[in-house]
């Protein structure tokens, strides 16, 4: 049986500022919902069709190929990365707010309480620590 992983390269991440390599500092995914055929239809890219039938089976649809990830730079510390598996390869960017919103309702992890983003202050001044 051939080994499917085998010749697949390890996807590399870079800072969108400086092109740094970046690394993944393993959060969880942040995995994108969408409410209604519409919603679906602008973001995979699949039939209207399909996405009318998507809609109707589910309350919302989890998109398994688009989530936020948390990514570390040596020179702009901790980014956040809208990730999106496309057919001809991994496609990324920094997440915005309206991506965020996307995520059902997951609060934007940067907001949460004082004392974390106080360690992650901490953290920024080496950023790179894993
Ligand atoms: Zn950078």
């Amino acid at each position: 049986m051939p080994n499917k992983r085998s010749g697949r390269k390890t996807k590399k991440y870079f800072c969108p500022f400086c092109e740094q390599r970046l690394w993944r500092l393993g959060t969880p995914k942040y995995h994108l919902f969408y409410k209604n055929a519409t919603e679906i239809r602008q973001n995979t890219g699949i039939s209207a069709k399909k996405a009318k039938l998507l809609a109707l089976q589910n309350t919302t649809y989890l998109d398994p190929n688009k989530w936020i990830e948390a990514f570390c730079c040596q020179n702009h510390g901790k980014l956040w990365l809208l990730i999106s598996l496309q057919e001809k390869g991994i496609e990324y960017r920094l997440a915005k707010e309206k991506d965020w919103l996307q995520t059902n309702n997951t609060l934007d992890p940067r907001m949460f309480n004082p004392s974390v983003s106080e360690f992650t202050r901490k953290m920024s001044r080496k950023p790179c620590l894993r």
